[in-house]
């Protein structure tokens, strides 16, 4: 058998004498210098070229042999070939090579680029120079690049500058309007005691001007709350405080006031809400500012004998709120920038807009927040509509009354109190799926707690205390006192954990488990709704089965909307489910709109003509998009349904939702 090495060496001495011999050198040579996109060049001492490849010839227009014998002043213009020749001259006189000298340069076909040049010198057997070996690199894309990393850099540094000018201005608008609110509300008791007549008797006239004043106090009141407000959000200081509220309560603990308001202008003002309760996990507050914002704004742009509908409709998974009014109307190149900062526009005089423009970018950011959108669709003359929604939360019951008593009990001993709330989900679907009693259930869940709760005060938090253990059907509350902010946030997570392990060992699946948290608002803030004068944190578990009637499974397939003025809009869908879809695209409908669809479901030969609605529009935000894509993401809810369309949606989602599992 023949040595594996030898058979090498064989083949490399073969490979040698094939490609050594001096001609075969010079080939070698030829053809790297010709294949080479670099423009290589061989000059004597008189600056002649003796040989180029064929790079440099192809960018001068010529055959190699055509520039053999020239120099650059025959080729370059003057003041170029002048430059060359003063580099081919140093290297020539001090032997020296010239390495990487970049410039800027002008191309045959007279293309601007940048070329990185290396110019090495040549020497006969007895080391005199002879000449030279010039390599010139077309580098214009590297310095592009460095160019663009340098701009980058300084883009940065100026956005570092802006963002530190803009820290700067909110915090110096934050310290002014603070300064001005001291006396401001000095100005306003004065002017109270005059317009009271505690200081001596006024008359009727006195009186009217004071009340202007009081008013424009008022109105500057509201505009320092505003500024305040906008650098709170610029700083991201803006801190939200969520609790669990209906909705219809909270719209109607302020309709008497705005009725009242709008009957003043001779408007008619309307509730339309539906009858089941609406719980929404919200900072209430801030939610109950952007009603106020949107019906103050609906008030004041509709002339008298308008009308004013406030609506409230539920979806699967969210609710939305319509202020809807027959007033002025937005032009339509009014309304991309209705949200931004300081806007007003000129449908109105300065002295009738009363505001300064900040009212609704303050609206989106708190909806925003509070984990909505916002939209506005408007015909000038005819009305606008005000639109925002809002995430359902299922509950059914807020706060029993013992555990409210027992939490005042405590505060009023100043002592700060946590209450962790478990509560199940849909509890009458769960209990079915239940393979023990409820009530085990929730002993063994108590258990759960109380020893995660020990071993959680081992670990160095001796003084916490359960103070109060309450069961209900489903739900069940644990009150403990002096604990941290962060210690009560990393128990509730502990005990999720727990939970989840134990849904696991018993083998329940499904359980869905949500953690959220209610800070309850101060004292002076206490929701009426609510009953609770507490300034007091409440984690809330949530276990059971989410009710979400059509859960959506994100999946893309073939929809056409048919848009108004007959025209097709042909896009993907985001998400589906047996109630709707979701999709994005560049054209606004409006909402509530009725459209026809159609849906291209990958089994089925045609596709399905579906009629639907517009239930809700999200702004996508264009400066993240490149130019021409989606500006809208919708959501449509199938309607009128007929029986074969039914089963047809139904089947595609049973195949990707198992898709989907066997995915993840
Ligand atoms: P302001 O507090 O100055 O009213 P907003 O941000 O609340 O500021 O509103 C900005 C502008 O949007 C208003 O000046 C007005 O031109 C327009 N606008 C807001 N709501 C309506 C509406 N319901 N009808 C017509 N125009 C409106």
């Amino acid at each position: 058998m023949k040595d594996k090495t030898k058979i090498n060496l064989d083949k490399v001495k073969e490979l040698k004498n094939k490609h050594t011999g001096l001609e075969n050198k010079y080939k070698l040579v030829s053809e790297l210098m010709d294949s080479i996109p670099d423009v290589i060049y061989f000059k004597d001492t008189q600056g002649r070229l003796i040989m180029v490849n064929q790079a440099h010839a192809k960018g001068l227009g010529l055959k190699p042999e055509g520039v053999v014998g020239k120099t650059d002043f025959d080729i370059f213009p003057k003041e170029r070939a002048e430059k060359m020749a003063k580099d081919d001259m140093y290297v020539i006189t001090t032997g020296k090579p010239m390495i990487d000298k970049i410039e800027r340069a002008t191309r045959a076909d007279g293309i601007d680029n940048y070329v990185s040049t290396t110019k090495i010198p040549r020497y006969d057997n007895k080391g005199r120079v002879i000449g030279l070996i010039g390599i010139t690199r077309d580098i214009t894309h590297r310095i592009q690049f460095e160019h663009l990393r340098e701009e980058k850099a300084l883009i940065s540094k100026k956005l570092e500058v802006l963002e530190e000018l803009n820290k700067m201005k909110s915090e110096f608008v934050s310290v002014v309007s603070h300064e001005m609110r001291t006396p401001l509300a000095i100005i306003k008791d004065i002017i109270m005691l005059l317009i009271d007549g505690i200081v001596g008797p006024i008359k009727e006239k006195q009186k009217e001007l004071l009340m202007k004043a009081k008013d424009n106090i008022a109105r500057l009141n509201h505009i320092i709350e505003e500024l305040l407000d906008i650098s709170r959000i610029e700083s991201g200081k803006i801190k939200m405080h969520y609790s669990l509220i209906n909705l219809n309560d909270l719209l109607m603990d302020s309709s008497a006031f705005f009725k009242k308001l709008a009957e003043e202008k001779g408007i008619d003002l309307g509730y339309n809400l539906p009858r089941s309760q609406i719980n929404i996990f919200i900072d209430a507050e801030r939610i109950n500012q952007v009603i106020a914002n949107l019906i103050n704004n609906a008030i004041k742009f509709t002339e008298q004998n308008g009308k004013i509908n406030v609506e409230v409709k539920i979806f699967e998974t969210k609710v939305r709120v319509g202020i809807i009014d027959t007033g002025i109307g937005i032009t339509k190149q009014d309304l991309p920038k209705i949200f931004n900062k300081f806007v007003q526009l000129s449908t109105r005089s300065q002295a009738e807009r009363k505001g300064i423009g900040l009212g609704l970018s303050i609206a989106k950011e708190l909806v925003e927040k509070n984990g909505g959108e916002i939209w506005v669709e408007s015909e000038l003359g005819v009305g606008s509509k005000f639109y925002f929604t809002l995430h359902r939360f299922y509950t059914d019951k807020v706060l029993s009354k013992d555990i409210r008593d027992e939490i005042n009990n405590l505060l009023e001993k100043n002592i700060p109190v946590y209450l962790i709330n478990l509560l199940v989900i849909n509890y009458t679907e769960f209990k079915k799926r239940l393979n023990i009693e409820p009530r085990e259930l929730f002993e063994d869940l108590r258990a759960v707690i109380e020893e995660t709760f020990k071993r959680f005060c081992y670990a160095g938090r001796k003084e916490l205390q359960i103070i109060l253990q309450d069961y209900k059907e489903g739900e069940l509350g644990i009150l403990f006192s002096k604990a941290k902010e962060e210690e009560s946030a990393k128990f509730c997570n502990l005990v999720k954990d727990r939970i989840k392990k134990y849904f696991t060992k018993n083998r329940l699946e499904n359980v869905f488990i949500n953690l959220g948290v209610l800070s309850y608002p101060s004292k002076f803030h206490a929701i009426i709704t609510q009953q609770i004068l507490a300034n007091v944190s409440i984690k809330k578990i949530c276990i059971g089965s989410e009710i979400r009637r059509f859960p959506r499974i994100p999946y893309r397939i073939d929809i056409e909307v048919l848009i108004p003025e007959n025209k097709v809009e042909s896009c993907r869908t985001v998400d589906i489910s047996e109630g709707g879809v979701c999709f994005e695209n560049g054209c606004r409908l409006k909402t509530d709109a009725q459209i026809q669809t159609k849906l291209k479901f990958p089994k089925e030969k045609e596709p399905v003509s579906i009629r639907a609605r517009v239930a809700w529009i999200k702004n996508i935000n264009i400066e993240e998009l490149p130019k021409g894509s989606a500006k809208y993401r919708l959501g449509l809810e199938f309607i009128n349904l007929k029986n074969r369309d039914k089963k047809i949606i139904s089947k595609f989602i049973k195949s990707i939702s198992h898709q989907n599992s066997i995915n993840s």
